[in-house]
């Protein structure tokens, strides 16, 4: 693996460097940071812009003609434009800021999904959902009368493409699956999901909240029709994400939520409502953080997404070898092809206490259900520690991860 180090492009102690919250000592030793599936690290750059938009040009957006306002618009809808090249869409109005993940999923099933769904008809996720994208289906087909049908999910963490095509019908009206797994790392094979879907006309959401900052995503070679995705999993702030969305289909759903930004004309009779994107923007957004993500996207870009996802496997490999030695450890999901994501247990002992004890070592992991309790039910599993990588991790963290567990587990023998 030492030659995995030096092969990797990346000078990552100069990444380090641009962090400043990894520079401190936790519970009296380095932090060692592998929570980063939960959130990442912002780098100095983002945390720089929200100081400059506070600092020098704090204004709200679109409505003013003075000096900051328009500085303000400009950084906005710079990000937007941004967006639409870090994720290939054909327009950036296709692009909507959203708070997350979860409000971007949401917005659709209270949308599209309201709009199109009717009694008997089927929505299709899989087995290793995050709660966001589980619940909104639910709250639909109980309002609607609709069916939410569930792709099993091997030992491994894998979807079967038999299976997914064996509960497509012309039922099928959503299809909406993780690019990526945050419990396990599996990455679907979303290309091949969006075909099959399509056959039967269902439209197809990516939730992409574990895939924008370490996997290549291209909504038009994909041509999935919504995708989903957080600005803090990818060097962005909290509270800010997006929605991708076909501009035929987001130009034919209502709106979201009723509001300023989101109107053309309101009289008391009658509104008529803007254009996308501003359709579903209702509201002051959350503008300092939507000016500070394209920073994230621009270190993203600036260190190569290819750079990255080659240095993180590299990451995950060594984790996957080394953890081996763990006495009594089980990894849970063993997936082809997976994102920088291990999670684990260790017999005889509760994942929390594991979580604690490396706490106390400096070493933050993520223990629990990571929001996919039904994945943890098939597995008959409470929960699990959870490893998951970002560009700024070190083969050394691993092997002090490594070493801690040793210690830890050499005491329940
Ligand atoms: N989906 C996946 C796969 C996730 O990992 C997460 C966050 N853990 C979400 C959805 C929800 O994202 P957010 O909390 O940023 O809305």
């Amino acid at each position: 693996m030492e030659a995995a180090i030096k092969q990797s492009s990346l000078d990552i102690a100069a990444i380090r460097a641009q962090f400043p919250v990894l520079a401190q000592e936790v519970n009296g030793y380095p932090l060692t940071y592998f929570d980063n599936a939960a959130t990442s690290q912002k780098p100095l750059r983002v945390i720089e812009a929200l100081n400059q938009y506070y600092s020098v040009y704090n204004s709200n957006i679109h409505r003013g003609v003075h000096t900051l306002a328009e500085k303000a618009t400009n950084a906005y809808e710079a990000t937007r434009a941004s967006l639409q090249k870090f994720i290939n869409s054909g327009e950036k109005e296709e692009v909507i800021f959203t708070k997350g993940t979860s409000e971007s999923i949401n917005l659709v099933a209270a949308t599209y999904g309201r709009q199109n769904i009717a009694e008997g008809d089927e929505i299709i996720i899989t087995g290793l959902e995050h709660h966001s994208n589980i619940v909104p289906w639910q709250m639909l087909c109980e309002e609607k009368g609709a069916i939410l049908k569930i792709v099993p999910i091997s030992d491994k963490g894998e979807i079967d493409m038999e299976d997914f095509r064996d509960l497509l019908s012309d039922k099928t009206k959503i299809v909406s699956v993780a690019f990526a797994s945050n419990a396990l790392g599996t990455i679907n094979p979303v290309k091949e999901i969006i075909e099959a879907a399509h056959s039967v006309d269902a439209v197809v959401l990516l939730d992409a909240a574990q895939a924008v900052a370490h996997l290549k995503v291209d909504v038009q070679a994909l041509d999935c029709d919504f995708l989903a995705a957080s600005a803090h999993k990818m060097y962005g702030p909290t509270g800010v994400g997006f929605l991708y969305g076909k501009r035929h289909l987001l130009e034919e759903m209502p709106p979201y939520q009723g509001g300023g930004e989101m109107i053309k004309e309101v009289t008391f009779e009658k509104t008529t409502y803007n254009d996308i994107p501003f359709k579903f923007e209702a509201g002051t957004p959350n503008i300092a953080d939507i000016i500070a993500l394209n920073e994230a996207i621009g270190f993203i870009n600036d260190l190569g997404k290819e750079n990255i996802r080659t240095y993180e496997d590299d990451l995950l490999a060594y984790a996957t070898e080394k953890l081996k030695a763990i006495d009594k450890i089980q990894f849970i999901g063993t997936a082809k092809h997976k994102v920088g994501v291990l999670s684990f247990i260790i017999e005889g002992m509760h994942p929390f206490d594991v979580g604690m004890m490396l706490d106390a070592r400096g070493i933050a992991v993520r223990t629990g259900h990571h929001c996919t309790m039904p994945l943890m039910q098939r597995f008959e599993l409470e929960g699990t520690i959870r490893a998951s990588f970002a560009v700024y991790n070190t083969f050394e963290e691993i092997d002090t991860m490594v070493a801690s567990l040793q210690k830890i587990t050499s005491r329940i023998n």
